[in-house]
């Protein structure tokens, strides 16, 4: 019985630094953190710069091929004018070729546009390529070595879950499942340190984690290794090292 309250700290000790292994794994190594923010904001620049460019080539096309179209309508008006019977198909047609004419001249302002828009988007690119590119180096160099540290993580992972098995067979069943219960509702974390508040007066405790009082007697408990929880926050309490 003695040393289950010690066995429930050693436990949580390795499940933290099995979280934050695991964590790790998933993730980017915190001195990578910066260099990886700056690379992920200016590769979705350069991604950006990517999709407007074809954006704007894409749009050109549509006005170019929209211009033909029109093109070719006003051709074929022009062609009736000799065939109209009367003012009023004259005036009819005419008014067609106007109004096709009036597209064309809209289609063309887009597509100019659209030009400008791409030999922006180009000129950007182009602009800040090398620059990209180097840091793009920089950042796979990185990867990589992280790549190579990661074995030695995945091993110490692998440590840890052997170590919280062994630590898990040592405590009785319903110890462990008051330590599993508790550390997932609290996302890992079952255990809470007590806190002695320095002041005058008879002596306070507090649960370092949700600060409700913890009763003397209580205190006296955890002292004498018996496992105990907040009264409020249930979690498991201990009492730190250095608060002792
Ligand atoms: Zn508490």
């Amino acid at each position: 019985m003695g040393d289950e309250l010690n066995t429930i700290v050693e436990l949580q000790h390795a499940v933290d630094e099995l979280n934050a292994a695991e964590e790790l794994l998933a993730g980017i190594p915190d001195w990578m953190q910066d260099l990886h923010v700056e690379y992920s904001r200016k590769k979705a620049e350069m991604e950006g710069l990517e999709a407007a460019s074809e954006e704007a080539n894409e749009a050109k096309r549509a006005a170019a091929s929209e211009i033909s179209d029109l093109q070719v309508k006003v051709k074929h008006f022009q062609e009736q004018i000799g065939m109209v019977r009367n003012q009023r198909e004259y005036g009819a047609l005419l008014q067609e070729i106007d109004d096709a004419k009036e597209q064309i001249s809209e289609a063309e302002e887009r597509q100019l546009s659209a030009m400008e828009q791409g030999e922006e988007a180009q000129r950007l690119l182009e602009e800040r390529s090398s620059s990209f590119q180097e840091l793009d180096d920089r950042y796979q160099q990185e990867l990589q070595k992280w790549e190579g540290q990661k074995p030695e993580v995945v091993q110490r992972a692998e440590e840890l879950r052997q170590q919280i098995e062994g630590l898990e067979e040592r405590l009785p069943k319903p110890t462990l499942a008051l330590f599993q219960r508790t550390g997932l509702h609290y996302g890992g974390s079952a255990l809470a340190g007590v806190r002695e508040v320095v002041r005058k007066g008879p002596r306070i405790w507090h649960c370092g984690a949700c600060n409700y009082r913890v009763r003397p007697q209580t205190v006296v408990s955890i002292q004498a290794k018996n496992i105990e929880t907040c009264d409020s926050c249930k979690r498991i309490l201990h009492i730190e090292e250095d608060a002792g």
